[in-house]
């Protein structure tokens, strides 16, 4: 029952039209700096009703600048969630700040609201409240960002949204980016993610103090603006270096294939929830934890299928079946070590059972493949392959006579 071809869990989609918008801008004058990357910022911009949209060379130096943007610094506290890729913490980290987690919701593999209003709780009272959360939508599905901000109100923290899994997916009917509940919004355009540009990221924000500051971080910290000039305006070469900033620029190149890729968007998401469903009809009779139900205030992206795997009732370890399924050419990965069990987290302080419910889902999540190209076949073929394997391992038998549609 093995698929000939390999199946990784993500998968990128590039059409000829893309590739014709990347050609031609290896014909024009301009490889950077030039007309593409504002257009795609403008179309990334519309596409998330935000008022503006700045785009960087990857997610984790959008991160980068948005904490910088938001005045983190030495001795400043930033909270996230442990069930996340670690530049959700390291961006804190760059900008010399603390780092402390919120465990995870059991259901939604989120940050848990009620973990988060506990912990403020503790740390207004130790007088150690955080400046700043990174909220980060799970596989694409939307945090309650509704609460999170209303926790921000009572307690005076900032709010990024590390959207990273999320472009295309929805909060309360608005598009995911839109800032309603947050200063700052981070998607990620590596090729596993929803849309991409090889390797690139973008900043949207309704402030347009926050996006002028994180424009001139992405470029050294150089402004070409007369109106902001300190010194004496010298000639037409004359420019300003205000901040320390950084080269974290998008190329022209990038901003083709991406800005290409965007007229896509909303079909990539179509397809990945039809998938998502089919899985999830597939797959219910077995002894696995499915994503939970959304509903039409947090419409996902899915970017992630996850599943749990309940080891108990499988007679089968989550290493067995990955291995397992790997040897069949279905590509499952983990998604994610918790961060703070990181070594390098752990060298900061941190230790087993500080966030028992992100740790508990580490031991048993497994992403199955889900990309927008893959067929209803290939789907069919992996969720096949595991009822096959969990059927071997079964005690009970109880599996293998259900309907496979
Ligand atoms: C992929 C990812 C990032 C980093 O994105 P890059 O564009 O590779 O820098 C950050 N946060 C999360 C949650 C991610 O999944």
């Amino acid at each position: 029952m093995s698929t000939s071809q390999h199946l990784p869990y993500g998968r990128q989609n590039v059409s000829e039209d893309d590739i014709a918008a990347v050609v031609n801008v290896l014909r024009s004058d301009w490889l950077t700096q030039g007309p593409v990357v504002p257009a795609f910022e403008c179309a990334v911009a519309d596409y998330c009703d935000a008022k503006h949209a700045v785009a960087v060379n990857s997610a984790t130096s959008a991160l980068h600048i948005a904490c910088l943007a938001l005045d983190i610094g030495t001795g400043d506290l930033v909270w996230t969630t442990p069930n996340t890729f670690v530049a959700s913490a390291n961006c804190a980290r760059y900008c010399g700040a603390d780092v402390d987690f919120v465990d995870i919701d059991p259901t939604t593999y989120n940050l848990s609201i009620d973990a988060l209003t506990e912990k403020l709780t503790h740390a207004k009272i130790k007088g150690r409240l955080p400046k700043l959360l990174i909220a980060v939508h799970f596989a694409g599905r939307p945090c309650d960002m509704a609460a999170i901000h209303k926790l921000s109100l009572k307690y005076g923290f900032k709010i990024i949204e590390d959207a990273s899994h999320a472009i295309g997916g929805y909060y309360q009917r608005q598009p995911i980016g839109h800032c309603q509940y947050s200063d700052i919004s981070v998607f990620s355009f590596h090729p596993v993610k929803i849309i991409t540009t090889a390797e690139g990221g973008m900043a949207t924000t309704n402030n347009t103090e926050l996006a002028n500051r994180m424009r001139l971080l992405r470029s050294h910290g150089i402004t070409r603006e007369k109106s902001e000039f300190i010194n004496p305006d010298q000639g037409a070469w004359h420019y300003e270096q205000h901040l320390l900033g950084f080269n974290y620029r998008m190329t022209e190149l990038q901003a083709a294939l991406g800005l290409s890729q965007m007229q896509r968007l909303d079909t990539f998401v179509k397809r990945r929830n039809q998938l998502a469903q089919m899985y999830s009809k597939n797959l219910c009779d077995l002894p696995l934890t499915l994503p939970a139900k959304s509903s039409p205030d947090a419409i996902s992206s899915f970017h992630l299928y996850v599943i749990l795997l309940d080891e108990g009732r499988a007679n089968l370890s989550r290493r067995e079946l990955f291995d397992k399924l790997h040897e069949q050419n279905i590509g499952v990965n983990v998604h994610y070590t918790p961060v703070h069990l990181q070594p390098y987290y752990r060298k900061l302080g941190f230790r087993a059972n500080d966030f028992p419910a992100a740790e508990s889902y580490a031991k048993k999540n497994l992403s199955l493949p889900l990309f927008p190209s893959m067929s209803d076949a290939e789907l069919v073929s992996v969720a096949t392959c595991l009822r096959s394997i969990l059927c071997e391992h079964s005690v009970s038998k109880e599996y293998q006579y259900a309907y496979i549609s």
